[in-house]
């Protein structure tokens, strides 16, 4: 399974690689917010699972908000080696001072993993090994003991590097290969790696895991898709996603929206007493699914308090990767405390469902325009 390079840096990251701040986009207009609130310059990069991007165009730069949005629009729906380009990531632009290579893969012939690193990075990888080999180092690590850093230190040393830049450089390549093994890689990949006045960072992640270990990386798995968790989810043709607690509220919620001439994109019914992290977790779902532009949230509390949906509300906005649209509606048990939060984080609400419904419609119909 390959993960697109926004899921790939994330799993990097938390092994300790550093990454460059970046959202994901779905709209031009998502780009421009996001490179006006981030700061600009920004790098905006198709995301797709091939490579090559590139030399395809899939990777350009914009020196102001508006030019974001003007490269967001040519990227968008830009077909690449065949795949169609349905989201952006963009990327404070890093000053390059260097860049590197480095990947873990298997070498099916020695049966091993092995690593490949070069201080020629950036370029076509293929094109150097065949005119400049001996500027790839190949090193294999022994797969039935621990991988030490000394060893990763002696790569960075091999490939040629300024001194100040072999203790960081072998710290990358050792936890790139940590990520390798833990998540049962074919391939784990960072080019380039960049030299920057802040240090080294990633500036792509190229990630394949194994098939036949799916079954264990389950948490890999969720990243990409969207099961059904402890939230009862359904995935509709329509653009809105409608969120409600019960399933006879998220039914009505949905009736609502196709009164207004609306088309749901989901139905997700939080269920009774949903904590913050169910709201959090239901969030996720929908902000992770491509076709939503806008999140109605209906919500009626009796068990579910209103202020646990306001704080879910609040922390799943904060921590999302991508800007969307959501209208909401609270009322019931902890109202007066939900509606403090709310207002306090600026978020509107409505009271009533049928105006919430509406409101959601016609925000959708806006962003369509
Ligand atoms: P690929 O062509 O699909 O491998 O896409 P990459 O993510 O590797 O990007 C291609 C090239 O864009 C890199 O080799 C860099 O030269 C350049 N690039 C990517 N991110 C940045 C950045 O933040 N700053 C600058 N200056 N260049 C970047
Ligand atoms: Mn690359």
């Amino acid at each position: 399974m390959k993960f697109f390079e926004n899921v790939a840096k994330k799993i990097f990251h938390d092994e300790g690689i550093p990454i460059l701040e970046g959202h994901v986009a779905y709209s031009p207009e998502e780009a421009m917010t996001i490179s006006s609130e981030m700061g600009v310059p920004v790098v905006i990069k198709a995301q797709v699972l091939t490579g090559g991007r590139g030399k395809a165009g899939g990777v350009k730069f914009a020196d102001h908000p508006g030019e974001a949005l003007k490269v967001a629009d040519e990227i968008l729906g830009m077909k690449i080696k065949g795949e169609r380009v349905k989201h952006l990531l963009i990327e404070k632009k890093a000053e390059i001072l260097n860049e590197f290579f480095v990947t873990v893969s298997v070498d099916r012939g020695a049966r091993r993993p092995v690593i490949l690193a070069s201080k020629e990075g950036g370029v076509e990888i293929e094109n150097l090994a065949k005119t400049n080999p001996e500027k790839i180092i190949k090193y294999y690590p022994n797969p039935l003991i621990e991988f030490l850093p000394y060893e990763a230190r002696e790569i960075a040393r091999q490939m040629g590097v300024s001194s100040d830049l072999i203790s960081p450089l072998g710290d990358i390549i050792w936890k790139l290969y940590n990520v390798f093994t833990k998540c049962d890689a074919d391939t784990a990949e960072i080019n380039p790696l960049i030299a920057t006045p802040d240090g080294l960072i990633a500036a792509d992640a190229k990630l394949v895991v194994e098939d036949d270990s799916l079954f264990r990386h389950q948490d890999l798995v969720e990243r990409l898709h969207y099961k059904k968790q402890a939230v009862d989810f359904v995935q509709l043709d329509g653009d809105i996603a409608v969120i409600g607690n019960g399933a006879g509220l998220t039914l009505t919620a949905m009736d609502m929206i196709k009164l207004n001439g609306g088309e749901p994109a989901t139905f997700l019914d939080i269920g009774g007493g949903a904590s913050e992290q169910v709201i959090n977790q239901a969030l996720n779902i929908v902000l992770n699914y491509d076709p939503v532009k806008v999140v109605f949230l209906n919500v009626l509390g009796g068990i579910t308090k209103a202020d646990d949906v306001a704080r879910g509300v609040i922390n799943s906005l904060k921590q999302a990767d991508r800007k969307v649209h959501i209208v909401i509606r609270l009322t019931g048990t902890n109202e007066d405390e939900g509606h403090k939060i709310l207002d306090e984080a600026g978020i509107p609400y409505e009271i009533s469902m049928e105006k919430a419904a509406k409101k959601a419609v016609e925000l959708c119909n806006q962003l369509k325009e």
